[in-house]
Order: C-alpha cells, then structure tokens, then sequence
C-alpha cells in the first residue's frame, strides 16, 4: 500500500509529501484502509510506530470529505480524540495541523491547564476536531452546550495509560454521549482489562497488531 493508493483528496497527498510522509509505516498499511472503510479497529502499537497518523489521516479525509459536500450543519465538531495527557493532546493536534493545511479541518484542545472559556469560544466558533483528556471534555460535556451529535469518529490513543489514570468510567461516558460513532482504538498491550474494556465500546473491530 502507497498513500496513492488510499485516494485522500489531494491536498492532503500534497502535505503528506510536504511532511516528509514517504511510505505508510506497517500500522498506517493496516489501520488506514480498515478505517476508511468505516470499520473499528483495535491497534496495539508503540509510540513511534506512526499510530497517530493512522488515526488522524482517516479522520482528516472523512471530515473534509463532509464539509466538501455539504453533509453536516457546519459548526459541529465531526470527530473527536481523547489522550491520555495534555502534552499528548498538544502533539496530536500539531500533527492534525501539518497534515491537513489549506482544508477545511479546523481543531480545538479542551485540556486541564488551559482556560476553559477560551477552548469553548473557539469550539463555538466552529472546528471539525475535538482533541482532549477525558477529565476535561466530560466537564466540557456536563457544564457546556456543545453539541457533539454530529461527532462520527472516535480515536482513543494510549488506551492503557488512559486506564491507568483512572479514565474507564470517563472515556465510557463520552463514548456513549455520542450517537455511535465510528471507533478507533489504540493502545501499547492488550492485556485483559483493555480487552474487556474494548469488548463494551467497539462493535465488530478489526484487531491489527504490529
Ligand atoms: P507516532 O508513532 O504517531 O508517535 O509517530 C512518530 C513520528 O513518526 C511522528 O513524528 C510522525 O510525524 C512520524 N511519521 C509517522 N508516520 C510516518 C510516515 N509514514 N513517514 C514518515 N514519518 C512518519
């Protein structure tokens, strides 16, 4: 598989080649095609691996892919991330950034530190993308009307350090907050306790393990 082959609109093939995105890494071959099709998935891998890509580029195109034509009201959030800290959250949505330069892919980051009202206004201004910890979006979510009805896109990224920090009840809450949205799940293991946990929010995902 080339990035070619994954038929991103092309302005996005254009900043992949402007990054420095060559060849998709080994994840980025197996979760791309899964999640563009519109299927789960369940990636164990690494940081490094180049997971983030393999989350962002589908969302990057299934976002643009709707504003292009008109699908959704505009203003809504489409897709959202949630990490397990915020300098994860920071370099997510840098990468969101580069990639998606020149289209119409806007992002906000609802992270614990930074002022509430300034991360609200700019989501009530309108972006595509969601990127934040799960502590801080419940908050967003119970003490705020944003309105994430039209959110199709799910990626957990660090799954297990997001359990480690005591998220399970949180990361559920926002799972079921949305209307069945499109999940993409990534973690370094799979030990039991996140097969469980996966086994409760994914439906019929597609395992890739690198
Ligand atoms: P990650 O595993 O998501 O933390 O990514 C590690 C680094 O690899 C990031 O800086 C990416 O920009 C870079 N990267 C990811 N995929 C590719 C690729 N296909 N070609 C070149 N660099 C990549």
């Amino acid at each position: 598989l080339e990035f070619a082959d994954c038929k991103f609109v092309p302005k996005i093939q254009e900043n992949l080649e402007k990054e420095g995105y060559d060849l998709p890494t080994p994840v980025q071959m197996q979760a791309i095609p899964a999640a563009l099709e519109g299927r789960d998935i369940m990636v164990s891998a690494e940081t490094g691996s180049g997971k983030t890509a393999a989350f962002l580029f589908p969302i990057i195109m299934r976002c643009c892919m709707i504003r292009i034509w008109g699908l959704s009201e505009q203003q809504r959030p489409l897709a959202m991330v949630l990490a397990p800290t915020r300098e994860l959250s920071a370099q997510v949505k840098e990468q969101a950034k580069a990639v998606a330069k020149g289209l119409p892919f806007k992002t906000a980051l609802v992270v614990g530190g930074d002022a509430m009202p300034r991360q609200l206004y700019r989501i009530k201004q309108g972006v595509e993308l969601i990127i934040g910890t799960p502590g801080r979006l419940i908050d967003l979510l119970s003490k705020h009307n944003v309105i994430l009805q039209d959110v199709c896109m799910l990626a957990l990224d660090e799954v297990d350090c997001m359990l480690e920090r005591g998220f399970r009840d949180q990361v559920i809450q926002l799972v079921q907050a949305l209307s069945s949205p499109q999940i993409l799940m990534f973690s370094a293991t799979i030990p039991p306790a996140i097969e469980q946990f996966s086994a409760t929010i994914l439906k019929n995902p597609l395992r890739i393990s690198i």
